[in-house]
């Protein structure tokens, strides 16, 4: 050590010193020692200290939970027997020995006590043992599981927002082909329609028929997913929760008497406007109320609730549809989930979107064979103001 320290200065002269001194240099030595402990264990990272064949010297308190020996390990187990993992990723001669003399940074992979990735640091030095240079090593161990795991997930993030844009543009080319084909066909059974009645006549427009039917449904499948992948901010107004709804009850009116469903709307409280976009908001219930009613196929009461609290307007759409088992109930929420012929598996999905994007919530509570209740918590206008004063 080069720097001066007065410790190093007394201790030259430990010979010298009478017992009172001496004890009062030990208190010293011992107060320092148990300083540098704390520091030591205080740290998150795992510090240990290894001879050249390995054994520990040293750990912290770290070291020992993150690699998993034992106290009594110190100063009698090599780190290469105690934790195998590390063995394999630092380069030991033979003998058991380090072979590399300068410092080293790896990563690696710990299956005990559990799963973790840690970069290790490896620094050499010199000890001086009674005047004899022992060589040593001083071992940092940090994990680093946390941090490769959020990389990860962004690399994830970006490639997923990357494939989205990509079949976006796919998607919306499509259209303009769709279109013409569309219109072409239309031309042919214009023509077709002159052509005297025949079998073949009767042929050709029936195929003309399917191939319009599949246009539909590509158009319909193509429009589903760039309004799931490309959403629209909302277009914030006061917006009466209560007439929205109505205007989706009515517009699905005829569905609903068709198919032997009754609705009972209770609204109990006077529900206080919210903000939000009344397109999108319709949009929420009116796939809701078409989910309720196609669980409802020999009929049933979709049932309306609103409770206000003084944060919240929910809205509460319940059926006495089939439900969800327990296991589709945590997927109706991913894209492209549906248990329908037919289904595009997206309608829920962009339910939750269009909530979140309101500052509000979805949930959905059901049982198969009885029925499923979706929550709808928007929030009032002040809190709303509140939150977007916060955002400020
Ligand atoms: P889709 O209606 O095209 O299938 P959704 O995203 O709207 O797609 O719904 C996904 C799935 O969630 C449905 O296929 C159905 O299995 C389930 N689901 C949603 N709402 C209800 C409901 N009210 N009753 C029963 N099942 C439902
Ligand atoms: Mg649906």
């Amino acid at each position: 050590m080069k720097n001066f320290d007065p410790l190093e200065s007394v201790l030259g002269r430990v010979d010298d010193l009478d017992q009172v001194n001496l004890g009062i240099l030990v208190t010293r030595l011992a107060r320092e020692r148990r300083l540098l402990n704390t520091v030591f264990n205080s740290l998150r990272e795992g510090i240990l200290v290894i001879d050249s064949e390995g054994t520990l010297l040293y750990a912290n308190v770290s070291a020992i939970s993150l690699l998993g020996f034992k106290p009594k390990d110190i100063g009698t187990t090599s780190l290469w027997k105690a934790v195998p993992d590390l063995a394999r990723t630092i380069r030991l001669d033979a003998a058991g020995h380090l072979a590399e003399a300068t410092g080293i940074s790896r990563e690696a992979e710990l299956t005990y006590p559990e799963s973790r990735l840690v970069r290790i640091y490896l620094v050499p030095f010199d000890e001086d043992v009674h005047g004899q240079q022992l060589p040593r090593y001083a071992v940092i161990v940090s994990d680093i599981t946390l941090e490769k795991t959020r990389t990860q997930q962004q690399i994830e993030d970006e490639r997923v927002r990357s494939l989205i844009q990509l079949s976006a543009g796919v998607a919306h080319e499509l259209g303009n082909p769709l279109n013409s084909l569309n219109i072409h066909l239309q031309l042919m059974r214009r023509q077709i329609q002159r052509m005297e009645e025949s079998a073949l006549r009767s042929k050709v427009e029936y195929s003309l028929e399917i191939c319009r039917n599949e246009i539909g449904r590509l158009d319909s499948i193509i429009s589903h997913f760039l309004e799931a992948v490309r959403p629209r901010p909302p277009d914030f107004r006061d917006l009466d929760l209560v007439a929205v709804l109505e205007e989706s009850l009515e517009f699905l009116g005829p569905e609903l008497e068709g198919s032997g469903v009754s609705v009972d709307v209770e609204l109990r409280a006077a529900v206080p406007p919210v903000q939000g976009d009344r397109d999108q908001v319709k949009q929420v219930f009116f796939n809701i109320l078409k989910n309720a009613r196609q669980a409802m196929n020999r009929g049933g009461v979709i049932r309306v609730r609103a409770l206000v609290d003084d944060e919240y307007v929910n809205v509460q759409i319940g059926d006495t549809g089939s439900g969800i088992s327990d296991e589709d109930l945590p997927r109706v929420f991913q894209p492209y989930f549906t248990t329908k012929d037919g289904g595009h598996g997206l309608g829920m999905m962009i339910c939750e979107r269009i909530m979140r994007d309101h500052g509000g919530r979805i949930g959905i509570d059901s049982r198969r064979g009885v029925g499923t209740i979706v929550t709808l918590q928007f929030p009032q206008k002040h809190r709303r103001v509140r939150l977007l004063e916060a955002d400020a």
